[in-house]
């Protein structure tokens, strides 16, 4: 469905983006590989999604809190595959403080990686996608963009905002084949949370099993983690024809979290 087609996931070296990158080369897209770490691996991984298809990847180490990064990623994937057809706006960290003692530095950091960043690699794909007609805009928000929880004021405002700039930037492109969508995720298991497990097991001196179990009981009737690959059926269904009037929505896929 998507060969011919090149995707750019941000922060796809692990977790949520390399399953969405996965999800998306399973589909015949080519894929730009972004995020910190070992990329090789999960570059092989995305390969062997799409090996039916013979796709290409490409990776870009980019710091996506850095403008000037952001725009020679850009650019690099636009010299490498000609354009961006779907980017995937997903890096993103995240910190755990009450307000009064949040880091100045953290915050910024957060402002930085999980908002403007999106704001910048969308600025820079619109033009190729509007002069082809067709584009995929796809931000990793989370259920945070929608409710709060205490703690993560600036993951809040950001992913606030992550969902503001969805919603204006799916308006400004509504009568062009370019869409734009948030994906809004309940609890995915991935590094990123894994860190808030284990802080809360040794804060509460239980197991990481039972820090794992109070985490879900605390927000997610289903008692059950999203999964990326369930994350990255939902972006491939944004890049199909049927996901062509879905313009500006915040989807959730969060065991019901936010139904309460
Ligand atoms: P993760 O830690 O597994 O992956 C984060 C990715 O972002 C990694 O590839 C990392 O290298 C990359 N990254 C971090 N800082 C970067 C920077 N400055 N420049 C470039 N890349 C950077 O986390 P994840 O859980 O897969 O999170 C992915 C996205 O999903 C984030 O935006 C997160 O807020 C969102 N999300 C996660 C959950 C969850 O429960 N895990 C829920 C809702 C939303």
């Amino acid at each position: 469905m998507l060969k011919g087609k090149t995707a750019l996931v941000t922060g796809s070296t692990s977790g949520i983006g390399l399953g969405i990158a996965k999800a998306l080369a399973a589909q015949g897209a080519n894929v730009v590989l972004n995020g910190f770490g070992d990329h090789e691996g999960p570059q092989r991984e995305v390969e062997q999604a799409g090996a039916a298809y013979g796709i290409t990847t490409a990776y870009h180490g980019a710091d996506m809190s850095k403008p000037a990064e952001i725009e020679a990623m850009m650019a690099f994937a636009a010299e490498k595959f000609g354009r961006v057809d779907i980017l995937v706006n997903n890096a993103g960290i995240q910190h755990v403080a009450r307000v009064e003692d949040f880091p100045v530095e953290k915050w910024d950091a957060i402002l930085a990686i999980n908002l403007s960043s999106a704001f910048h690699a969308t600025r820079l794909a619109i033009p190729a996608m509007r002069e082809a007609n067709w584009g995929r805009i796809i931000n990793v928000a989370s259920i945070h963009g929608l409710v709060a929880s205490v703690e993560k004021s600036a993951y809040v405002a950001a992913k606030h905002g992550v969902i503001g700039l969805t919603k204006v930037t799916a308006l400004e492109n509504a009568t062009t084949g370019v869409t734009c969508n948030a994906i809004c995720p309940g609890w995915v298991l991935t590094p990123l949370v894994q860190k808030q497990i284990d802080a809360r097991a040794q804060e509460g001196n239980i197991s990481v099993e039972e820090a794992q179990k109070n985490l879900l009981r605390e927000k997610e009737p289903s008692l059950q983690f999203t999964t990326p690959e369930e994350l990255g059926a939902l972006a491939v269904f944004f890049c199909s024809p049927a996901g062509n009037n879905v313009r500006g929505v915040a989807w959730n896929m969060d065991g019901g979290w936010t139904a309460q």
